[in-house]
């Protein structure tokens, strides 16, 4: 059986890279939870007979679309739009929306891959998807952001609802660009449905928390896994990647737990601060001014700007926390930080260690929260946030973050719990993917062949 299992997902993954050619970091996403669900196919032939493996890899839909918009200038300028509508077993649809100019077919797919495992170990009821376009918000005007959220919206509008499809933010998609795409969705319905967009503004419909709760989400992960071993984030030397949503808020809470955090980036380079990163400072200069990572250590004559965004990785941690974007640390980051013993490394963005990178931490036995488990607690509070417009009422924000803290505190037990029943004890990597699959598939075989 153990050959058969291993025969049958090697056939698979070359036929997806058939399938899918030049989609490498979604050949990528695939070819690292099939290798990891062996185990569960050993067990469960069903899966195999059922061909739940085949179809989960095929997305239920794929939509791509244009997006016409015209610039402060009055120039016509045309993007690509995107949807993958993955998988929705266990629910409707959910995942955020990316803005970046590297945004493609294979960017939306792997996003989209992940997000189906993601959803399914919150516990609640989302199915995966994922979308954006190769539009590029850098440098552009609020109102040319307007006008081309609002022309996104106008195609998106016709294949989402809030019992189908809820998009919600990622890199490049925030509250702002949320509420004008909220405001065009509301006038083309002619109706107020709360529930199509997640990360709305507080006042409309927005879950209080919901802002905080990826980097939040993160730390709480990872200091269970800490735990787990009699270490934890106070007094430790902490290295964040990013300096977008999830990375402040990750370093907001793991300073709040007595972590000093030492260094963040943009990519354009990174910060060093050996006093620990100012938070205000680099709130100030990301969620207010717009402004380049460089611009802090003008503030602060102490730290240092070091271009290119890799450098990050050799600078000595205990923690290291990548929340910038997809491979940015790969097998030579990860031997750097080894060698300066890190202890623990958590995932904030999605799939951001190469497959070598994880190889590198396994290896030397660094503990290792991967994306799918330790990022999802923006997902859930999106979650959260649908109950609550569903129900038309609001929870405080303490409401919210006991409920996220009980979230990743079961996605960690869950996924030591699958590492140990198939044989992986303690490789949360395995063990997450395994919990995550083992619902979704269960409820695809439930529902039959559809
Ligand atoms: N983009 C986030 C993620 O990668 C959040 C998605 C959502 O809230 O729907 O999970």
């Amino acid at each position: 059986p153990l050959q058969n299992a291993k025969d049958y997902v090697d056939r698979l993954i070359k036929y997806v890279e058939e399938r899918n050619p030049n989609e490498l970091e979604f050949q990528q996403a695939v070819k690292e939870v099939l290798h990891s669900l062996v185990p569960v196919l050993v067990k469960n032939p069903t899966y195999i007979k059922q061909a739940i493996l085949d179809r989960i890899v095929e997305p239920e839909r794929f939509i791509s679309f244009r997006v016409p918009w015209v610039d402060d200038n009055g120039n016509v300028k045309v993007n690509r739009g995107y949807r993958v509508q993955f998988n929705s077993a266990i629910g409707p649809y959910k995942g955020g929306l990316r803005f970046h100019p590297s945004v493609n077919t294979s960017i939306v797919k792997f996003l989209g891959f992940e997000q189906i495992f993601k959803n399914s170990l919150t516990g609640q009821p989302i199915g995966g998807a994922k979308g954006g376009s190769d539009f590029d918000p850098k440098g552009k005007s609020d109102m040319e952001i307007m006008r081309f959220c609002q022309s996104f919206m106008t195609e998106l509008s016709k294949h989402i609802g809030p019992d189908t499809d809820v998009p919600a933010g990622d890199i490049g998609v925030g509250a702002r660009e949320i509420g004008y795409m909220f405001g065009q969705y509301k006038k083309l319905k002619g109706a107020y449905e709360a529930g199509i967009l997640t990360g709305k503004g507080i006042g409309y419909g927005g879950s209080l928390g919901r802002k905080e709760a990826t980097g939040y989400g993160l730390v709480y992960f990872v200091e269970e896994m800490l735990k787990d071993k009699d270490l934890s984030f106070s007094a430790s030397t902490v290295v964040v990647s990013g300096s977008g949503n999830v990375s402040i808020y990750a370093m907001e809470k793991a300073m709040q737990l007595g972590a000093k955090v030492v260094a963040c980036s943009d990519s354009s380079g990174y910060i060093y601060d050996p006093n620990g990163i100012n938070l205000d400072t680099i709130k100030q200069l990301k969620e207010v001014e717009n402004k380049r990572i460089y611009e802090y250590v003008k503030v602060h004559p102490d730290s240092t700007f070091k271009v290119g965004c890799a450098g990050i990785w050799s600078v000595p941690c205990d923690i290291a926390l990548p929340c910038a974007t997809q491979n940015e640390l790969d097998k030579e980051a990860a031997v750097m930080l080894v060698e300066n013993e890190v202890k623990a490394v958590g995932e904030g963005a999605n799939m951001p260690s190469t497959q070598e990178a994880i190889d590198v931490f396994i290896e030397n036995n660094v503990l290792f929260a991967p994306a799918k488990a330790a990022n999802a607690g923006g997902v859930a509070v999106s979650a959260l946030e649908m109950a609550q417009n569903s129900a038309r009422l609001a929870w405080t924000e303490a409401e919210v973050d006991e409920k996220l803290q009980i979230i990743m505190k079961d996605i960690y037990s869950k996924s030591v719990k699958a590492s140990s029943e198939y044989g992986v004890e303690g490789n949360i990597v395995v063990g997450a993917n395994i919990a995550g699959f083992v619902r979704v598939a269960d409820a695809m075989i439930e529902q039959g062949v559809i």
